[in-house]
């Protein structure tokens, strides 16, 4: 199966470069791995803001009632060139199809959560309530219908798993949607049912009505229809007890096909999914194989057997947070 690239933008000291406050760099295994399956795009606010590397690391501590950043020894505060270059940034990367954001967690410039408060600079308290960093939380702000997740967070095999759905599924989409043709949107749809009923059944009959057309739209109008719903239709994580309910779907197109030990291994194979033992490409290859042996051509075009490359899934994933 073919994919086509993401548009990614990431975080400059995630693998790209060594310009965080200390002069050092984050290493991550799957961002590595990841790369030559997308296009990423970077910057590192700090130092577009012209703080060199190293420098004094910033922080967020909050003034008046207001969120300021400031260095975290002087308490030089940047917040307004942070805010302007952000909302700038933000507003050059509308114009960069971007298909989601990969940002440093807890950072108080890049971080989109979690990001730690202070009553000061220099010795000072911690506030016992999280916020978000500048640029993270303006990019939150603007792209809302996109995955933003940070490194952290995507350690996780079933978030990461979320996150590979979401840009390999829109990039697709995207790459149809340059020619508006109505007979590519009808596949796109056809080829995504299982991972669309896996995702949220009610929208896929959403989705389903909107390629229907019944109201003879203009495809210009379907196509934008079709993406805010399959967008909607993508932000909530799927489940277990989902995915576990489509797989007996596609189980029942060769079920009368199988012996009774291929059942028994299958069913015993599904019941380790739900005990979070293995992932569910495993299940998915079983699936997949059955489609090729009886020559159901339907199915083996279905994403859900591969809704990103195989080689994104490494083997230490397997078990994880499944
Ligand atoms: S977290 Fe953001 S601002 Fe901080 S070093 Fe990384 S890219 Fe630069």
């Amino acid at each position: 199966m073919e994919f086509n690239k993401p548009n990614i933008f990431i975080s400059k000291c995630i693998e790209q470069d060594h310009c965080r406050y200390d002069g050092s760099m984050i290493t991550s295994e799957f961002v590595k791995t990841l790369e030559p399956y997308v296009n990423y795009v970077y910057s590192c606010p700090e130092m577009e803001i012209g703080l060199p590397s190293p420098r004094e690391a910033l922080r967020i501590i909050v003034e008046d009632g207001e969120e300021r950043i400031v260095s975290s020894k002087s308490g030089k505060d940047v917040t307004e060139d942070m805010v302007t270059y952000s909302e700038n940034k933000a507003d050059e990367l509308k114009n960069e199809n971007l298909d989601g954001f990969i940002l440093k967690g807890r950072s108080p410039s890049c971080g989109v959560k979690d990001v730690k408060m202070y009553k000061s600079f220099g010795k000072s308290q911690i506030i016992p309530k999280k916020t978000s960093g500048v640029f993270g939380g303006i990019i939150d702000d603007k792209f809302s219908m996109l995955p933003i997740e940070d490194e952290g967070r995507l350690t996780n095999f079933s978030i990461r798993e979320h996150f590979y759905t979401r840009i390999f599924t829109t990039a697709r989409f995207k790459s149809i949607k340059k020619n508006m043709k109505m007979g590519h949107l009808v596949k796109f749809h056809s080829d995504n049912k299982y991972l669309f009923m896996a995702y949220n059944q009610g929208r896929l009959k959403t989705l389903g009505k909107i390629v229907a057309n019944h109201e003879k739209k203009k495809v210009e109008d379907v196509y934008k229809e079709y993406e805010l719903e399959l967008l909607e239709l993508l932000k909530t994580p799927t489940s277990s007890k989902r995915k576990m309910n489509v797989a007996l779907h596609i189980l029942g197109y060769f079920s009368n096909d199988l012996s009774s030990k291929e059942k028994a291994y299958f069913l015993d194979l599904l019941q380790q999914y739900m005990d979070s033992q293995i992932p569910f490409s495993n299940l998915a290859s079983v699936l997949e194989m059955w489609a090729i042996r009886f020559e159901i051509d339907y199915l083996n075009t279905q994403s859900i057997f591969n809704p990103f490359p195989k080689d994104l899934i490494k083997v230490t994933d397997s078990g994880k947070g499944l």
